[in-house]
């Protein structure tokens, strides 16, 4: 395959920071790197305070009626996003990272992963002027139900997320199709050498060398371990799926 075809094939990913060189070693590592190296993904970083115009290159401000902290101003933003966008003739999905956004689910990474091109806006300090979340209407992401200092680390779960569900990224022994959340259930437990450690033993049926046995324990186990951590999460596999049948506790 042509190297230009390869890379119009990939997945773009903008991301516009105030921190560029935090995400150098996250994306330079691992599942992140690899997936970049065998064209399935491209990471564009923007540093938006190269945009800021005047001479102390100021990307926030203070806010309108008072109280703590800065906001991060509308210029500067829509001046990064025009240009961004503009480099690559893909419609890019706009994606604001915020507390207040919509929750990050395996579902919707595995949405996201389906798109051509992401760009990702991080922010910083109390977060951005209201006007440019009107201004862009970027979907707003949330990774969880708490306050991160910026959206740095927040892009960095999002774009791992995504970027390990691209078909190639992993290989076949590390596949998705098992984990937890990939159908609604919580992945079944893990074992490895020795057999036995201390007086602490493998369940015998992954020795028996019998994979439908192994399937079905498996399986038994995920909706076991959902149904214990995860009721919600049961209750809605057990709604897709009403067929499902109330496992029983077994002794492992
Ligand atoms: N004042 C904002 C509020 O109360 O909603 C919080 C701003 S937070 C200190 C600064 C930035 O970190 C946000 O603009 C966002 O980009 C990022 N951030 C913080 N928590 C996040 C989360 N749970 N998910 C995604 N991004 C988050």
């Amino acid at each position: 395959m042509r190297a230009d075809s390869r890379k119009n094939m990939a997945l773009r990913i903008d991301i516009l920071t105030l921190f560029p060189e935090m995400f150098t070693p996250v994306l330079g590592t691992s599942i992140p790197k690899r997936a970049a190296e065998k064209g399935l993904v491209s990471y564009h970083l923007t540093n938006i305070r190269d945009f800021a115009t005047d001479n102390h290159k100021s990307v926030d401000d203070k806010p309108f009626g008072g109280g703590p902290g800065m906001v991060m101003m509308c210029q500067v933003l829509f001046d990064a996003v025009a240009k961004v966008e503009a480099e690559d003739d893909r419609p890019a999905r706009r994606i604001i990272l915020s507390p207040q956004g919509k929750p990050l689910t395996q579902a919707l990474a595995q949405e996201l992963a389906a798109e051509k091109r992401i760009l990702m806006i991080a922010g910083h300090y109390e977060g951005f002027d209201e006007r440019i979340i009107d201004g862009l209407k970027p979907m707003e992401l949330s990774i969880g139900d708490y306050v991160l200092s910026g959206g740095e680390l927040a892009a960095m779960v999002v774009v791992d997320t995504i970027v390990r569900l691209l078909p190639g990224a992993l290989g076949a022994e590390d596949g998705a199709a098992d984990e937890t959340f990939a159908d609604g259930l919580l992945e079944y437990p893990q074992y490895t050498r020795p057999r036995e450690f201390g007086q602490m033993v493998v369940p015998e049926v992954l020795l028996s060398g019998d994979h439908r046995k192994i399937a079905q324990w498996r399986h038994e186990q995920r909706m076991l371990r959902t149904r214990e951590r995860r009721p919600d999460l049961w209750q809605e596999y057990l709604q897709r799926n009403p067929d499902a049948l109330e496992p029983k506790k077994k002794k492992r």
